[in-house]
């Protein structure tokens, strides 16, 4: 759907819908400056100099719009590489609703979603990781997730493929070669190092797979799942930690009536925090957490809070719960609450590393469980210094890439052909500039712009 209008100047406001003090209009395309000429008599814009601000009256058929700023960008030193105008309205919805229509009937037409930033990738202005960035950093809902949408957007994962590709072209150089003298049988690239090479490649997408879950987390937070009996405090621990470390985050998927989830940011990670109470059937915990919808939320969660009631522990609920957390192969905390109450412990209670004793209500031992979260939510940060995938559709091309490098080293090993070995190493090649951008089909922009928002 995008491809087929490319000559075409679009516009849409660029903040969000709703009063403000300001509202930006985005107009960008060959035709930018001409249009906004036909509303604002104050000057001609095609004459002003690139990257200037002009004030005056926005006028469409005798009627006075609004009194506005323009932006004018000429290209290609705009963000689509094209001309680029951005009128700065009065952030009144209405104003805005007519300056689009006069816009639109001047010759304009309204962005796809996503269109303008589909337009800095068509000409160049970003590869394909560095526009899904931009998406990442306006969903960004945590410090980490800022961060590392920003790290994509300066180019710090496009260089890192950029490394791997030079990696692949070199190992295909040295076959390519030999294809060009195969009439003579000649061996430039020892096996030995061809393999090397290889292993060495190899590592490095691992790597970058093996991030995929430390992406996660980073991207959509780290899944704690508090659970425990009616009445030990399950809520009032909820919101004791909310009360200081609530994180902005707007409308999430799945998030539903019958649990209650909230989001905190410690350390600049977010915490998603799910309450099972929603999802009590039965008085026994242990039975109730078979109930399907429960039984689902812990298996997602990346660690589960347990919480007894000191004055009212029992061993049995004790020896069960214990077993039971050590059978779920996750990381868990057995949070002994209402330690105001009482302060000496049951003699069945052993006192594990993983046994903190607080007070929800009266705020006793809460910021020695914050750091215990964040260090927990750390343990999965298996890389270094080198880039982490946020995203599914990298991960899908980084596992075809990493299935194409078992091949071509399957490959050596039987001592196929030159010309098999090169074809598969260009197949590499390519899953690899899938991810860039380079090679793209139209269905995948598609998906991929699509699900930006309207006016970016
Ligand atoms: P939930 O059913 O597990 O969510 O439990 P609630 O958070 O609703 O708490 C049940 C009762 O225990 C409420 O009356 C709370 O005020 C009280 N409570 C929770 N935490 C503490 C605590 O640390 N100390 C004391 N004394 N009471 C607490």
């Amino acid at each position: 759907m995008y491809y087929q209008h490319a000559e075409d100047t679009i516009a849409a406001p660029a903040t969000p819908q709703g009063m403000g003090a300001i509202a930006v209009i985005r107009v960008s395309g060959p035709q930018a400056l001409s249009i906004v000429n036909r509303l604002f008599p104050a000057k001609d814009l095609t004459q002003v100099p690139s990257h200037t601000l002009h004030v005056g009256k926005l006028i469409w058929k005798s009627q006075w719009l609004d009194e506005v700023v323009v932006s004018v960008f000429k290209a290609p030193r705009s963000y689509t590489g094209e001309d680029v105008i951005e009128i700065s309205s009065h952030g009144s919805p209405l104003i805005v609703q007519r300056i689009l229509q006069a816009l639109t009937e001047a010759g304009a037409r309204m962005a796809l979603p996503g269109e303008f930033t589909l337009r800095a990738y068509l000409h160049g202005k970003m590869d394909l990781t560095q526009a899904e960035a931009v998406a990442d950093l306006i969903a960004a809902e945590s410090e980490a997730a800022v961060q590392n949408a920003l790290r994509h957007i300066r180019g710090g994962f496009s260089a890192e493929l950029q490394q791997l590709r030079n990696q692949l072209l070199q190992f295909a150089a040295l076959i390519e070669l030999e294809l060009d003298f195969s009439e003579e049988d000649v061996e430039f690239a020892d096996r030995h190092a061809l393999k090397q090479l290889l292993d060495h490649i190899d590592e490095h997408v691992q790597k970058l797979l093996q991030s995929y879950a430390w992406g996660n987390v980073v991207k959509h937070g780290f899944q704690v799942v508090i659970a425990g009996k009616p009445n030990v405090g399950k809520s009032t621990l909820l919101n004791a930690l909310l009360n200081e470390n609530r994180a902005i985050v707007s409308d999430i998927p799945g998030t539903t009536r019958d649990t209650v989830e909230e989001f905190i940011q410690l350390n600049g990670l977010l915490f998603r925090l799910i309450d099972t109470a929603g999802l009590r059937v039965s008085e026994d915990v242990i039975e109730q957490i078979g109930v399907a919808r429960t039984h689902e939320k812990i298996l997602q969660a990346d660690m589960i809070l347990y919480l007894f009631d000191v004055t009212q522990i029992e061993a049995s609920e004790w020896e069960q719960a214990f077993a039971w957390l050590q059978g779920l192969k996750k990381p868990y905390l057995i949070l002994i609450n209402k330690i105001d109450l009482q302060s000496e412990l049951p003699e069945f209670v052993h006192n594990t590393p993983q046994t903190m004793m607080i007070s929800a209500q009266k705020q006793v031992h809460l910021n020695e469980l914050k750091e215990k979260l964040v260090e927990i939510a750390q343990q999965g940060r298996t890389h270094g210094e080198g880039s982490i995938i946020t995203n599914a559709r990298h991960y899908a091309a980084l596992q075809k890439v990493k299935q194409g490098i078992q091949d071509v080293y399957a490959g050596l090993e039987k001592n196929i052909s030159n010309d098999l070995l090169a074809n598969d190493i260009r197949k590499c090649l390519h899953d690899l500039g899938e991810i860039t951008g380079e090679v793209t089909t139209e269905d995948m922009l598609d998906y991929i712009f699509s699900h930006f928002c309207i006016g970016k």
